[in-house]
């Protein structure tokens, strides 16, 4: 069993009237909604929190429950609090993957995981994207062919300041003429991280199967079996605990 949380900011679906009518149940509704048609096999645990919720709904015993979170953000990146970044990057430090979607790419914790900008080019004109697979074998593009078409985009632009990605899935060609690496992962300590572009709030793009596909094919990847909690643990080990005994070589022994 995979424990899924979908976290959403939620504001744009409450004030924009476009946006609400696009996702009446929310993006993170849409996104558990499809993923939830896709889990033929009963694999996943799928739960939502918001912006509003006390905490975020990022509780200690929410995260301690989760195995791969997944983040939609935009416009009140900075309404989220610091201390709640701090608790979603020392669990994906542990184990927790994380799945940052579009906008994303600004949010308080894919900027502190990755250290860099995380900045890129944009346009909003409602144009052609089509996402190429460039690793047919990576488990995120199972099931998926050489390209994905999303008819309505907005574009993403190189380059796009991110650390080099560890592995490549997605590279995106628009119709104005940029690319884009829109698939992209990494490790962060014991956790995996996948970056994946699509998902403009309003365009239907989280009702497109093979985008919802890939997002539950990368659930399956980020979520790792073990756990590290005390991986910011630095440890003494004294003389007399070693392994092995120490023979005193000469000089002082502290
Ligand atoms: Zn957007």
């Amino acid at each position: 069993m995979t424990r899924v949380t979908i976290w959403n900011e939620n504001v744009h679906e409450r004030k924009n009237e476009l946006v609400g009518k696009l996702y009446p149940e929310g993006i993170h509704g849409a996104i558990e909604a499809g993923l939830s048609k896709l889990d033929s096999g009963k694999s996943l645990s799928l739960g939502t929190a918001t912006l509003e919720m006390p905490e975020h709904g990022l509780t200690e015993k929410v995260l301690a429950g989760t195995d791969v979170l997944i983040w939609w953000g935009h416009r009140a990146h900075g309404e989220v609090q610091d201390a709640i970044v701090d608790r979603v990057q020392q669990r994906v430090l542990e184990g927790m993957g994380l799945i940052v979607l579009h906008s994303g790419h600004f949010s308080k914790i894919f900027r502190r995981l990755m250290g860099t900008p995380c900045a890129l080019k944009w346009r909003e004109a409602g144009e052609r994207e089509r996402l190429w697979v460039v690793n047919p074998g990576h488990p995120i593009a199972e099931g998926i062919g050489p390209r994905i078409e999303l008819e309505n985009t907005e574009m993403y632009g190189e380059p796009f300041s991110i650390p080099e990605p560890e592995e490549q899935v997605f590279i995106s060609w628009f119709e104005g003429g940029e690319v884009f690496r829109s698939g992209n992962c990494w490790h962060r300590g014991n956790g995996k991280i996948f970056y994946f572009r699509p998902g403009h709030e309003t365009y239907p793009i989280y009702y497109n199967e093979e985008v919802l596909k890939v997002i539950f094919n990368a659930v399956k990847w980020a979520h790792r079996q073990g756990s590290w909690p005390e991986i910011a643990k630095a440890e003494n080990v004294p003389v007399d605990k070693a392994p092995e005994p120490i023979k005193a070589r000469g000089g002082s022994v502290h």
